[in-house]
């Protein structure tokens, strides 16, 4: 048997898919931590992945059997500007495995060295974002979120140049796919048509089969991604997780949360909040992801148009059609969601209303976004608990006026309060990746060479649905509420 059995489905794809690149070779790779959970989720060997040549494969000193390695192309707007070409500019794609249930997961490793799509960029990657990298996508995946996942990091031994000199690592990231709603721009920009419908129908066999037997399969695969990505940023909603560089290079078409750059967690709540410092105009803030969603979809629609029907107007007619469903995917999801963390199994006229009160409040009375509702599953079942949630709030009445109506809402359930609350600890996380933690984390590995804090967040966040009396501390909000923090794209 081979490590790595692979089947690299996207390599055997026409030539100007990619470009044939293996991983430049580091100095002196060291792992710093293997996922050997996933590593037995995807049917790999941990322990030979732990030794010399699995470490040697992670770092992209030795290219596998079997691997194939490539860096895809792509375009993308960014920040609504379009780049006719952007592409792995410092990933490769090992390539692919088929998993223990059987679905296909690529193998990539990030900042794996320069490509014909690096631009003026080095290839590289920062052990800082790495490892920010590596914690919050396996956050967001005990959380629930569909995500890509880490495999891996090494350091490389190597530096790498951005303000300072920085210590240089590889994260290897594990993925449905890597295409993106930029990967059908790349082609629908060179009018390649025939490019565009093989793409098109690797996305339906490797990510919606069930398109293939639709009357129209392109129309049937876009109202897919249309689903898919209603469905993940109203998750995203429900957990204060604001993506920070929605591009459309940055939308995967299977629907997972991919490219954890500049990404960060709501402390207070504040819907305009906008954590990115190249963010300026705050395109990207927590409240706009379900527009810029749409907007990015919507661009996915026209690169389909010469898919669509056989002429423009019908084309036209099928796009705006598949672009009209979002809207209700979304608030479905977002609003079933909302319930979900109130505690409302069953649903009523007033639902959306009772929960767009309390998110007002919160906001004008800059109430802890994670702790809000937390709290919120205690005094769902003892009333007296309802200290520990006014407390969050600058004025603590603006809560009381609104817990009224709340349990006069939850006495027409007919769950058992005991019931209730743990239904709401299940969707309502203690833990989530805290900004100030996080930055601790990244400080003490790269400043002191300590891996402890990151070994620590890792392993409290993989409950994060479940009370870790002591670990109570990483559940806490920062003493400011957050204000004022920046996070820097990932490089
Ligand atoms: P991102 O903002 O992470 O989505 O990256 C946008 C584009 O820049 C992608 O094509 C990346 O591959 C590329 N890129 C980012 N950082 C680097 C780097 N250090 N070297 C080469 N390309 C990079
Ligand atoms: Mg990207
Ligand atoms: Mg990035």
């Amino acid at each position: 048997m081979t490590a790595l059995p692979f089947d690299n489905s996207y390599a055997r794809l026409p030539e100007r898919f990619y470009a044939r690149q293996p991983p430049t070779p580091v100095a002196a790779p060291r792992l710093v931590r293997l996922n050997r959970a996933l590593a037995a989720e995807l049917g790999l060997d941990p322990d030979w992945l732990a030794g010399p040549d699995g470490v040697a494969a992670l770092a992209g000193n030795a290219v596998p059997e079997g691997a194939d390695p490539i860096a895809a192309a792509y375009a993308g707007h960014q920040f609504g500007q379009f780049v006719p070409q952007l592409g792995d500019g410092r990933a490769v794609l090992l390539g692919e495995v088929l998993d223990r249930t059987g679905q296909r997961r690529d193998i990539q490793l990030k900042g794996a060295g320069p490509t014909p799509f690096s631009r003026r960029g080095d290839g590289r990657a920062a052990l800082g974002p790495v490892l920010r990298e590596y914690l919050v996508s396996e956050a967001m995946a005990a959380l629930g979120i569909p995500t890509t996942r880490a495999l891996a990091a090494v350091t490389t031994g190597e530096p790498v140049v951005r303000e300072t000199l920085l210590p240089g690592a590889v994260l290897t990231r594990v993925a449905a796919s890597h295409i993106r709603v930029g990967t059908f721009q790349f082609f629908a920009v060179r009018g390649d048509v025939e490019g565009l419908r093989a793409l098109a129908d690797h996305v339906v066999a490797r990510h919606y089969p069930e398109a293939a037997s639709a009357a129209n399969p392109y129309r049937a695969l876009l109202e897919g991604v249309i689903a898919a990505q209603a469905e993940l940023v109203a998750r995203w909603l429900h957990v204060g997780f604001v993506h920070g560089v929605m591009n459309t290079d940055n939308m995967s078409i299977a629907g997972e949360t991919i490219d954890y750059g500049p990404c960060a967690f709501l402390d207070a709540y504040d819907p305009g909040t906008v954590f990115s410092s190249i963010d300026r105009n705050g395109r990207y803030a927590y409240g706009q992801q379900p527009r810029i969603a749409l907007w990015n979809l919507t661009r996915l629609a026209e690169t389909l148009l010469p898919l669509l029907a056989e002429d423009e107007a019908g084309s036209v007619a099928e796009a705006e059609a598949a672009l009209a469903s979002y809207a209700a995917r979304f608030e479905t999801a977002y609003h079933g969601g909302l319930a979900r963390k109130l505690g409302l199994a069953e649903t009523r006229d007033g639902d959306a209303a009772l929960a767009g009160d309390l998110l007002k409040r919160m906001a004008e009375n800059r109430a802890d976004f994670t702790l809000t509702f937390r709290t919120l599953c205690a005094a769902a079942e003892r009333p007296e608990a309802d200290a520990g949630v006014r407390d969050l709030f600058v004025d603590p009445t603006a809560y009381d006026a609104w817990a009224k109506d709340w349990r006069g809402r939850l006495a027409q359930e007919a769950r058992d309060p005991a019931e209730t609350a743990a239904a709401m600890r299940r969707v309502n996380p203690a833990f989530i990746p805290r900004n100030h933690r996080v930055e601790a984390m990244i400080e003490a590995a790269v400043e002191r060479g300590d891996f402890a804090p990151f070994e620590t967040l890792l392993t409290v966040l993989s409950r994060p649905y479940v009370d870790q009396p002591d670990q109570a501390a990483f559940a806490m909000a920062p003493e400011d509420g957050g204000v004022g923090y920046r996070t820097f794209c990932g490089t």
